[in-house]
């Protein structure tokens, strides 16, 4: 019964042709960059002190995230305005944020310390577990072991609600009452929903309207924690008429609802934005994931030789993996760091690295991202939380130093592999991290394969309760996969500001 399942086509080293260790090796060599990444060092070395032996899930909650920008050997490329092409000011982007999401923005410091208030919220489901994948490993055969780091835990069920909190909190504390925001599949919507209902912040949530239409439950998490939810494109907004004037019946896209949402913003007073992914501050507060599981491992006596995550804008990949790069450069471990997005909305792999807009509108600031061009609207796979046209600027940056890979997986077999997780391990995972977890698969099976004995670390960012649809969908065999257009995506890309870095 089992064997069933496994996947038809075994891993390649597709990927590993890909991989930009060439670059990796450029930059070590560069006299500008002094560092050098060694070869698996043993865990006796500096990774032992900060947990008691053994004992996986009683670690602290880390006390600081952890801003990756400190100790890389170049800094990324500034985020510049949208209307002068000149890098950004403070006050350029004082009507969306808070002064202190600005700083963190745009930070050095290596370490930026939590709230205790944030610390406390973050209590009411953290430290998340972190799990080794037994019965994975065992119907797999493989001699590799296999930890998944849990945050479907949070109240929402998934990692959204680590950087919702603070964002919220740090609204509430300049005295803001009101903050907007879109949401695609609904996850961080509800988690700013939940969020705000702790500081008496009202919220109000631009959703994609297909997801509007086929998520009821998301929006009822949301109304339920008091937010006001409307469908994207919407006919409250400029940006929002426009799309609808060309297309009535337009099932939106994040990258509209963005930019319904910037623009309430802008035009009001007394009101802020929040993103769910992409900005710097995002990826710090996600950082506890990362923190609170080096002190996991440590606790197992384990090193990962392998790291594995999901990426839509990069929140979740990121937040899990930056404070291991921070390990690798300090020489004390070397793990392979893997990011996996889906074929339909391939952003790392197909997509150019170049100055472009978050939004479809154009409103945003501009940032270098890996890219498919703003107005490209992916095919409606599932996974919703993955169809975003850009990257993360840090992960994109991060990339193109080397210090990971990317690949790009199509979704039936993502949710082949979401079936073997779910019938050996319990848990019915979000699609989003049903592409870690068919990449996790691949990468066992290969250990299967060489007789390696890897440990895998992967991260499960959220639960799937309210995308059982997209189960049926699978189960009943109507699940197709869904490829991106070229032609699509060369002309969204034509359409994107030459800019020269
Ligand atoms: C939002 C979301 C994602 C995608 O966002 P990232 O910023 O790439 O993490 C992935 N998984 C889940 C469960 C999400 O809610």
């Amino acid at each position: 019964m089992a064997t069933a399942l496994l996947p038809s086509s075994p891993f390649s080293d597709r990927l590993r042709r890909s991989f930009r260790g060439v670059e990796r090796s450029l930059l070590g060599s560069a006299p500008s960059l002094k560092f050098t990444v060694h070869k698996k060092l043993s865990h006796a070395h500096g990774l032992k002190t900060r947990a008691v032996y053994g004992d996986v899930n009683k670690v602290e909650i880390p006390r600081q995230w952890y801003n990756v920008v400190a100790d890389l050997p170049l800094k990324p490329p500034p985020a510049l305005h949208p209307k002068t092409h000149k890098p950004l000011k403070h006050e350029d982007l004082s009507p969306l944020f808070p002064d202190e999401l600005i700083r963190q923005e745009v930070s050095d410091d290596r370490f930026i310390p939590i709230p205790d208030d944030v610390i406390d919220i973050y209590k009411l489901w953290r430290p998340t577990p972190l799990i080794r994948a037994k019965r994975l490993e065992k119907l797999l055969g493989t001699p590799a072991k296999i930890y998944y780091k849990y945050e479907g835990t949070s109240p929402a069920g998934s990692h959204k609600p680590n950087t919702a909190v603070p964002q919220a909190w740090y609204n509430a504390q300049q005295g803001v009452k009101n903050v907007v925001t879109e949401t695609g599949a609904g996850q961080w919507g509800s988690s700013l929903a939940f969020a705000c209902s702790l500081f008496g912040l009202n919220c109000e949530v631009w959703q994609v309207r297909a997801s509007y239409d086929q998520k009821p439950y998301r929006k009822l998490m949301m109304q339920t924690w008091g937010a006001q939810v409307h469908p994207s494109p919407s006919s409250i907004t400029n940006a929002g008429r426009k799309i609808l004037q060309e297309d009535p019946l337009s099932p939106g896209s994040l990258g509209i609802a963005i930019s319904e949402a910037v623009e309430v913003a802008a035009t009001h007073e007394d009101t802020k934005y929040c993103l769910g992914s992409v900005l710097n501050h995002v990826l710090l507060h996600q950082t506890i994931i990362g923190e609170e599981c080096l002190s996991q491992l440590e606790a197992v006596g384990e090193t990962p030789d392998v790291i594995i995550g999901c990426t839509g804008g990069g929140s979740n990949f990121g937040g899990l993996t930056f404070p291991f790069i921070r390990e690798m450069l300090k020489g004390r471990m070397d793990p392979l760091i893997r990011a996996v997005e889906p074929a339909a909305c391939p952003s790392l792999t197909e997509g150019v690295y170049t100055y472009d807009y978050g939004d479809t509108a154009g409103m945003t600031p501009l940032m270098k991202m890996h890219t498919l061009g703003h107005d490209f609207v992916p095919d409606p796979i599932h996974a919703g939380g993955l169809r975003y046209h850009g990257m993360a600027p840090l992960i994109s940056h991060v990339y193109e130093m080397g210090f990971m890979e990317a690949i790009a997986i199509p979704q039936t077999e993502c949710f082949q592999a979401a079936l073997q997780f779910a019938r050996t391990e319990g848990l019915i995972p979000a699609p989003e991290p049903t592409h870690a977890i068919a990449a996790a698969i691949r990468e066992a099976l290969h250990c299967k394969d060489t007789g390696e004995e890897k440990v895998i670390l992967m991260a499960m960012c959220g639960h799937g309760h309210f995308d059982l649809a997209a189960y049926e969908k699978y189960l009943q065999g109507n699940m197709v996969d869904l490829s991106y257009s070229n032609e699509k995506v060369q002309a969204s890309l034509a359409a994107i500001p030459h800019i020269v870095p």
